[in-house]
């Protein structure tokens, strides 16, 4: 299956990403973990995506689709993917779009998943990410055992750059202005499907699953 999750920045994409890609036995593809990946390994990527991603702004779109066209070639896209973070503009869903059609396949659905504003930033501002194996925590909402520690893997926590309130709201704008008409380009391809990303992270994962059975071709 092949599926792209669109949301706000802390809708919760890369929590759901994880179970979900998972139970579908398909590949997570998430391109903040990628550059975030490129950045601290100092490659020349990562050299030129880290200003936009401290400032919260995009990363060109050039970058990005080189970045993701490359990626989809991998093997491990056979069977299908889910894209956590890409598509975030209308240029690259229609590379997207053109790029799977030269290879004769197209995306099954795209998974809106639905919070407002004031949740987002209650969700950003207490997030940790495990350095090691990237797993998300939430300080309140879903902390780990020991505050710097990941509980599957030991590895050290840590608060990403962009996560500070100011950036909180400057990404919150890039998604409206940017990658929100995304919503209304695949509500047009027939493959849209928004569910609501509040209450319990095991609700919301039965109710993506349980959408993306009703895609499933
Ligand atoms: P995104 O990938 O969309 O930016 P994340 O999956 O990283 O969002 O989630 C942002 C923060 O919100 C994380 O700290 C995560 O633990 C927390 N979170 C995710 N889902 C929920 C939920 N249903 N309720 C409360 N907190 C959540
Ligand atoms: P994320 O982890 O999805 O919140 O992404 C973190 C940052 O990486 C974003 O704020 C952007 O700077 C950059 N980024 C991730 N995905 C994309 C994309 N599809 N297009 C442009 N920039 C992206």
């Amino acid at each position: 299956m092949r599926v792209v999750l669109v949301g706000p920045p802390g809708a919760g994409k890369g929590t759901q990403a994880q179970f979900v890609a998972s139970h579908l036995s398909i590949p997570k593809i998430s391109t903040g973990d990628i550059f975030r990946d490129n950045v601290s390994h100092g490659t020349a990527l990562g050299r030129r995506a880290q200003a936009y991603m401290e400032r919260g702004d995009l990363v060109p779109d050039e970058v990005t689709i080189a970045m993701v066209t490359d990626r989809l070639q991998d093997d491990d896209t056979q069977a299908g993917f889910l894209l956590d973070g890409f598509p975030r503009t209308v240029p690259q869903a229609e590379t997207l779009k053109k790029m799977l059609s030269a290879w004769e396949t197209r995306l099954d659905v795209v998974l809106e998943l639905v919070v407002d504003d004031d949740e987002v930033v209650r969700r950003l501002s207490g997030r940790r990410t495990c350095r090691r194996c990237g797993r998300v925590w939430h300080a309140l909402f879903d902390p780990p055992a020991h505050v710097d520690a990941c509980d599957d893997c030991g590895g050290q926590l840590f608060q990403r750059d962009d996560d500070r309130e100011q950036t909180i709201r400057h990404r919150l704008e890039v998604y409206q202005e940017q990658t929100s008409p995304l919503v209304a380009f695949y509500a047009d391809e027939g493959i849209l499907l928004g569910i609501d990303a509040t209450g319990p992270v095991d609700e919301i994962t039965e109710r993506a699953l349980s959408a993306l059975r009703r895609f499933n071709r």
